[in-house]
């Protein structure tokens, strides 16, 4: 198993998970970008967006972002979710994943 977040969703590297369902996990990102930064990843693997056909797995990312975001007291104020996708939408994880980001004010621009 070489993805990154394929080990860290199986718990085999660590990471600080924060919540956690059957079919995902969100954990706290390693160079976080806002006071509040989150990953949703899913359990399974996909490389990209693009190759998740699942809508099940794809609503319940946003489900469980929403929820993340309350628990983390977040709501209220703002927060933004992102989904990066190749190159050019700064992806360097190919592994699915959704930014949970908060906890300052985040400009217009997303980069
Ligand atoms: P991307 O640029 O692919 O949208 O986002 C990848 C994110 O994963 C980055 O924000 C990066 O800081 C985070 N990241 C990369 N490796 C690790 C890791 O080993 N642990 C955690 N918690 N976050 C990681
Ligand atoms: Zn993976």
């Amino acid at each position: 198993m070489e993805c990154i977040f394929c080990k860290i969703a199986a718990k085999k590297i660590p990471s600080t998970i924060v919540k956690e369902t059957d079919r995902l996990v969100v954990i706290k990102d390693i160079s976080p970008q806002s006071p509040t930064h989150l990953l949703v990843i899913p359990k399974a693997h996909f490389a990209t967006i693009l190759d998740c056909d699942d809508r099940n797995i794809m609503g319940e990312m946003l489900s469980v972002a929403k929820e993340a975001a309350k628990e983390a007291g977040v709501d209220k104020k703002g927060f933004r979710l992102v989904i990066n996708t190749n190159e050019e939408g700064g992806q360097t994880v190919f592994h699915l994943h959704m930014h949970l980001m908060a906890g300052r004010h985040l400009d217009g621009k997303m980069g």
